[in-house]
């Protein structure tokens, strides 16, 4: 199959074209045809499936059909909610992308930010608006976005946005959408919770189910290397320098470790960034696109901020630290084998780890080979344990809103170039 199978617009084929696609990924073959009639859709789909463009193009698609053409509203008709700042980037980065040929109009609004460029943006007129729950409702609350022109509503990484606790915000966010409106959502997992939301905000949708939930892509080889606590760091360095590693993400549990181990690796002479909840936006900004760029050899992530990471092709992924929550697992490795490319995913496990390793393989349904490195053995007893908070317990970076700082407190904060940037 290809693109121009789909019956997406000329303008959309271009620009698909331009990023040398030509085949659609399996959730966009089913996707994108039922989002064009009109349709709810309920996605089952990782990050690095494709999914954005299964959206995005779609979306194009109808706002840019027939008498769709004329813009009659400043107002956006089309509201996609992410979980996190870096996901509203990069799906907004998409719709310029896809739209390029296309006089759509974008904005990104997301919090950590001043405000105000945003709001003289959404002022000046928005086709496609992508937002984190919070930083909508202030500008909900400021009246600064009229959210009555909604063509389209889409949800996307519900199951996170359930996870960092934005269920009410989000409620709060449908009833200001017209009753008249098509749905999409996008879920890495299918919980109950997520059931139930799916239940109360689609109306007999499509549903798409691509890669099996909780496995992660063929192409992605996942090894553990057993080794002591007290070894990690020693280990990480010498793979990198063994293997001649160029482009690595590492997976820490905790925002302390990723700083501490960024530090290790940068002192080793491995370049090396931590992105976390803690850092400003501006940095996170910029140690992505360092990594990207290939100035930075190792980019140090915990789970949360690491949600939404796109980047094309990446080779390897290390867990540093096993996630606490299995699930996580899955989709730290989901960063690799995109698309079908090679990929080498490698957890270093303790022997404190093993619990969290079986609770993994249980949920993957197979069990992971395992590699012995020589020098960094692990130990036949195990060290003492460092205290640990409970199994299956997450500690969340991203405060539910009611928790969260005041909007305006943060503005002095670097700003992101994204930010209020609209494209024509
Ligand atoms: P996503 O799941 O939306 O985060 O996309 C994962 C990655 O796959 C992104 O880097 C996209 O640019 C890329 N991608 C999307 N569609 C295709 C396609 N049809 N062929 C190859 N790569 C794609």
């Amino acid at each position: 199959m290809h693109f121009s199978d789909l019956g997406l617009k000329a303008e959309l084929l271009r620009a698909v074209a331009d990023q040398g696609y030509d085949t659609p990924t399996p959730i966009q073959q089913q996707a994108i045809p039922a989002v064009m009639t009109g349709r709810d859709l309920m996605a089952t789909a990782q990050t690095g499936t494709g999914k954005t463009a299964g959206f995005t193009l779609p979306i194009l698609h109808r706002l840019f059909s027939g008498e769709r053409l004329a813009r009659v509203t400043k107002a956006p008709r089309v509201l996609v909610l992410t979980p996190t700042r870096e996901l509203a980037i990069q799906v907004e980065e998409s719709v310029r992308t896809y739209g390029k040929h296309l006089p759509v109009t974008s904005l990104a609004v997301f919090g950590g930010v001043g405000i105000n460029p945003q709001i003289a943006n959404l002022r000046r007129g928005v086709d496609i608006l992508v937002a984190t729950p919070g930083r909508l409702l202030d500008h909900v609350q400021q009246r600064t976005v009229d959210l009555s022109k909604v063509e389209i509503f889409v949800l996307d990484e519900a199951d996170r946005m359930l996870d960092m606790g934005f269920i009410r915000d989000i409620r709060k966010i449908i009833a200001l959408l017209p009753k008249q409106r098509q749905n999409l959502m996008f879920s890495a997992t299918f919980s109950p919770d997520i059931r139930e939301l799916a239940a109360g905000l689609l109306n007999n949708p499509a549903s798409v189910d691509v890669a099996a939930r909780n496995t992660a892509a063929e192409t992605v080889t996942q090894r553990v290397i057993e080794t002591d606590r007290e070894k990690k760091k020693e280990l990480l360095c010498h793979l990198f320098e063994s293997r001649g590693w160029h482009q690595v993400l590492v997976f820490a549990r905790t925002k302390h470790g990723a700083d501490a181990l960024a530090r290790t690796l940068d002192k080793a002479g491995i370049k090396s960034a931590a992105i976390h909840g803690d850092k400003s936006q501006g940095a996170r900004t910029r140690a992505l696109s360092e990594f990207k760029d290939g100035k930075l050899v190792a980019l140090v992530a915990t789970d949360i901020a690491a949600r939404g990471i796109d980047i094309d092709a990446l080779p390897y992924v290390i867990n540093y630290e096993l996630p606490n929550v299995p699930e996580d697992y899955v989709h730290r490795i989901g960063r690799t084998g995109r698309a079908g490319m090679e990929g080498e995913a490698i957890s270093l496990v303790c022997h404190d780890e093993r619990g969290q390793l079986k609770d993994i393989e249980r949920l993957i349904k197979r069990s992971l080979e395992r590699v012995v490195i020589e020098g960094f053995e692990q130990s036949a007893t195990a060290a003492p344990r460092p205290p640990q908070p409970p199994r299956g317990a997450r500690k969340p970076q991203a405060q539910p809103r009611s928790q969260a700082p005041k909007t305006g407190k943060n503005s002095g904060r670097p700003q992101q170039h994204h930010n209020g940037n609209r494209h024509r």
